[in-house]
């Protein structure tokens, strides 16, 4: 949408043609659709602090669940997307109720569901639809849904209008093809988290096939950066932590690494130039990119999932010699996050939390802010009752 030049005018027309029928699609299933009210935390603006609100859900059709929301994680995004730093990309709507780690019991299901009844567990992830029809939706990669996809908060919603609201919530309507098996082994707590961070690690890892006998590093030991370690563990790749918190090597080792960098350390780098098969860099905040590209062997690959509001300077020399990649991932597709889910209830793997109320909201997000997390937040939705 925002691309320039006069080429493009043919797909601005699209674009435009399709939000002017989505709009009144939406207005039209507004009025139609019935709704009830939920209770909520919700940023008004942009430097707003996240305070209670209510929210308006649709009534489930036959084909949905309703959920009561028992946990939902804090990633890093829900704060990105709060204050509205990505708005050149994605801008936020306000009110905006984050969450897309989100771990419920069901109390409907519609006539049509078939895979839940009423008191299964059932989570939901950042997807809550798509097109269904597109290359990438019948490739199971929702995520890149060409419709584009609708997104669990700040996305056009179609039946009533405004934008999808999140898991920071008591209650949440969704189509039962988005929402995910929770297998029994797994603590529901830590099972929320998966969802997100999960999927968002253990996607690249399976795309770019880490495994034995390679060196695989992980970038930012945060809410990501933890699951990607147990993920690359369990897949039997050589793990190195690069951290900016000396702090964290204990951990790390604890989680699965077998070597721990302390990034700020330019010597320890060193150590490790033209060594690494695959690194996945996690961080949320600026940082140098070069520093973990000549960490790359030749052909190895750099995979970003951490989403800086601002560029990050790439040095041709970076990639040029020897001849290294740099690529990105978003989330996963529907069917690799319960392939996901299963793996972690046959491995034992669940993110490691601390679990707070939802009033502790605000003071999570400036924990976040310094690193101050072990490794995910996850909020405890009875306390919004
Ligand atoms: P998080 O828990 O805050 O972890 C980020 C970690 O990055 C921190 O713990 C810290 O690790 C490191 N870090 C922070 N500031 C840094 C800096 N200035 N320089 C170097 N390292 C720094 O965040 P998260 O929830 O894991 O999310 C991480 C990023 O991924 C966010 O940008 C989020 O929006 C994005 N994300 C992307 C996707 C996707 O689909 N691609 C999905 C979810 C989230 P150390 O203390 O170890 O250095
Ligand atoms: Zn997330």
């Amino acid at each position: 949408m925002t691309k320039e030049g006069k080429e493009i005018t043919d797909n601005q027309e699209i674009t435009e043609m399709s939000e002017t029928k989505q709009t009144t699609l939406a207005e039209g299933a507004a009025s139609a659709a019935r709704t009830y009210e939920a209770k909520a935390y919700a940023a008004a603006s942009a430097d707003a602090p996240l305070a209670p609100a209510a929210i308006r859900r649709r009534d489930p059709r036959p084909q949905d669940v309703q959920l009561e929301v028992l946990y939902c994680g804090v990633c890093h995004s829900d704060l990105h997307q709060v204050r509205n730093e990505w708005q050149s990309v994605m801008p936020t709507v306000y009110p905006c109720v984050p969450g897309h780690e989100i771990i419920g019991r069901v109390v409907k299901a519609g006539g049509a569901v078939r895979r839940f009844k009423e008191g299964d567990l059932a989570a939901v992830g950042c997807m809550v639809d798509s097109c269904g029809t597109c290359a990438s939706c019948r490739d199971g990669q929702e995520q890149f849904c060409e419709g584009p996809a609708t997104f669990t908060y700040n996305s056009p919603d179609p039946h009533i209008g405004g934008v999808t609201h999140g898991g920071y919530s008591e209650s949440l309507v969704v189509d039962e093809a988005f929402a995910l098996r929770v297998p029994d082994q797994l603590d529901p707590a830590g099972a929320a988290p998966l969802q997100c961070a999960g999927i968002t690690t253990y996607s690249p890892l399976r795309h770019w096939n880490v495994g034995k006998g390679q060196k695989v590093g992980v970038v930012g030991l945060g809410g990501l950066g933890h699951m990607a370690v147990k993920f690359a563990n369990a897949f039997g790749a050589r793990v190195v932590v690069l951290t900016t918190s000396p702090g964290k090597a204990e951990d790390a080792v604890r989680l699965g690494a077998h070597d721990v960098v302390v990034s700020k350390n330019a010597a320890e780098m060193q150590k490790h130039a033209g060594s690494f098969d695959f690194i996945l860099d996690t961080v949320s905040a600026v940082h140098d990119l070069n520093a973990y590209l000549n960490l790359l062997k030749r052909d190895g690959t750099l995979t970003l999932v951490g989403a800086p509001e601002t560029p990050l300077p790439v040095k041709a020399f970076s990639l040029l010699f020897p001849r290294r990649q740099l690529a990105g991932s978003l989330i996963g597709g529907i069917r690799e996050t319960q392939e996901m889910l299963d793996f972690c209830a046959e491995h034992g793997i669940t993110s490691d939390v601390e679990v707070i109320p939802i009033q502790k909201i605000n003071e999570a997000y400036e924990r976040l802010l310094k690193g101050d997390v072990k490794y995910r937040f996850v909020i405890d939705m009875a306390s919004l009752k």
